[in-house]
């Protein structure tokens, strides 16, 4: 029998071999790699073929589409929050997200923290870290990380789980093989810092055009669109 998505379930199988494959370069299991479908754009119907497929990880970068979504979608899916995120929209998801990946400036970790404790939740977050230095990326500097980490280590309601960056689009993602490098770098001294509160395990970075480089240079939560649904209808 076929049906008008089983190029969704086609291309999830293909990203799964290259995930496996880039896993297997950096010496690591498939198992070692977590996906995030992202959802931006997509409708319910293509969004419910990732789901039944076993793909519960979803990301969206706008608040209202995710809330829009998440009450027509299985209660098992887990929602990351993945892009830049304002302050005054937290309130709309907190109850919603099992982890905000666009952590980059304190106003918003103290609002995450409020919001949190509101309903007793301790928030998993990534810190966003502008490696490239693009100037149109959100994201910390990658000097200021670390002193950033260590404010967030007070906020009880905060647990911070890693970093994420967003590399520049390439043609050829060799080129900015560097970026990840970067982040991994800044992983790793984070780690070595032993902070109370502060738990280094992810390091999402990756998508449609970078993903095995970025697996190649240490990423374990890579965030993929493209790939899966084909380029997005805006
Ligand atoms: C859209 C988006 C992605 C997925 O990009 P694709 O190229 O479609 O795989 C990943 N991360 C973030 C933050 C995004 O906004």
């Amino acid at each position: 029998m076929t049906s008008e998505f089983d190029y969704i379930r086609e291309n999830l199988k293909q990203i799964q071999e290259r995930v496996a494959k880039a896993a297997q370069r950096s010496g690591r299991t498939p198992e070692d790699i977590n996906i995030i479908t992202v959802t931006k754009t997509v409708g319910i119907d293509r969004i419910k073929t990732v789901v039944d497929e076993g793909f519960y990880h979803l990301g969206e970068n706008r608040v209202q589409e995710l809330c829009e979504k998440y009450d027509n979608l299985s209660k098992e899916c887990k929602w990351h929050l993945i892009g830049h995120l304002q302050t005054n929209k937290v309130k709309y998801i907190a109850d919603k997200v099992s982890m905000i990946h666009s952590v980059d400036r304190l106003e918003l970790a103290s609002e995450i923290q409020k919001r949190s404790a509101q309903i007793g939740k301790t928030m998993d977050i990534l810190v966003q870290v502008n490696v490239s230095g693009e100037e149109s990326k959100f994201g910390i500097a990658p000097e200021n990380a670390m002193k950033f980490i260590k404010e967030l280590s007070l906020l009880k309601n905060i647990k911070v789980r890693g970093l994420m960056t967003i590399a520049p689009y390439v043609e050829n993602p060799e080129d900015i093989r560097g970026v990840f490098k970067g982040l991994r770098k800044i992983f790793i001294d984070i780690q070595k810092e032993n902070i109370d509160n502060i738990d280094m395990t992810f390091l999402s970075m990756g998508m449609s055009n970078d993903f095995e480089v970025a697996i190649e240079e240490g990423a374990n939560l890579v965030r993929i669109g493209t790939s899966i649904f084909g380029k997005r209808q805006y």
